[in-house]
């Protein structure tokens, strides 16, 4: 059986008292859980990765990144590479974060640079991927889903793919208080759990987690997690509440 993982997206939220406090707390309240049972990781702000990292301390909750550039070093302002954040302690980076995507503008080229990047320099990706609103009204989430999928592992060896973690986040779910419904979750999983049987075979499908992303909370966590395709649950809003972060670890298990 797969291990539970969830990871907690702060996204431009907390300061530097706050990010401490929280990873603090996250730590101390999931000791003998996290690591053991489900895996766990923060993915604060990039600005506070070092104090986060020593706030969990020698807890076994890991750190992740937002985002990550592909280019090792040079002119890239603003930008952050992998070496960069494996010497802060990053495990994780999330790569294609539907906000990157639609906010900022990402292309599936550039999701998959920076996949390809992170796995190469031992940086752990989360590959998100979901459908617009628009597009699931038109019927059109398997493609949209078939193509993120496709592209995002484009050129990755099955060895190298076994690296990344996938997260599921209909986009009309996230941040917005709406769910989607354990069926429509598993069903989407379900169908790109099959696509990485394609494109390599049904033992990498069946090893990648497949993480749920979009107004997940205590309250409906327990249910998304039961199905079969759910292997953890990328969270943001009740992220950044510790009692609500906590109680989800908790019923992932
Ligand atoms: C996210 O940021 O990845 C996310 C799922 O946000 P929320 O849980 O707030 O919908």
């Amino acid at each position: 059986m797969t291990k539970p993982f969830i990871a907690g997206n702060w996204k431009m939220n907390t300061d530097s008292r706050s990010s401490v406090s929280l990873a603090e707390a996250v730590a101390a309240r999931t000791t003998g859980l996290a690591g053991r049972q489900v895996d766990v990781a923060l993915c604060p702000p990039f600005v506070y990765l070092g104090p986060v990292f020593r706030a969990v301390g020698n807890s076994s909750i890991a750190v992740g990144a937002q985002d990550v550039y592909f280019q090792p070093d040079g002119a890239f302002t603003g930008e952050v590479s992998v070496s960069m954040l494996k010497d802060m302690g990053c495990t994780y980076a999330l790569c294609g974060h539907s906000e990157r995507r639609h906010v900022i503008g990402e292309s599936d080229e550039l999701v998959n640079k920076k996949v390809t990047a992170a796995v190469s320099g031992g940086l752990l990706p989360i590959l998100c991927v979901g459908e617009l609103i628009e597009q699931r009204k038109a019927g059109r989430t398997t493609e949209v889903v078939t193509g993120q999928v496709k592209n995002g592992f484009a050129g990755l060896s099955a060895e190298k793919a076994l690296a990344v973690t996938m997260a599921y986040e209909p986009v009309w779910a996230i941040g917005t208080g709406l769910t989607a419904t354990p069926q429509q979750a598993q069903e989407v999983h379900a169908l790109i759990r099959e696509l990485i049987g394609r494109i390599y075979d049904s033992r990498l499908a069946d090893e990648i987690r497949i993480l749920y992303g979009g107004s997940a909370k205590p309250g409906n966590a327990a249910a998304l997690m039961q199905e079969q395709d759910i292997d953890g649950l990328l969270v943001g809003g009740a992220s950044l509440k510790a009692d609500d972060f906590i109680d989800i670890i908790k019923a992932a298990v």
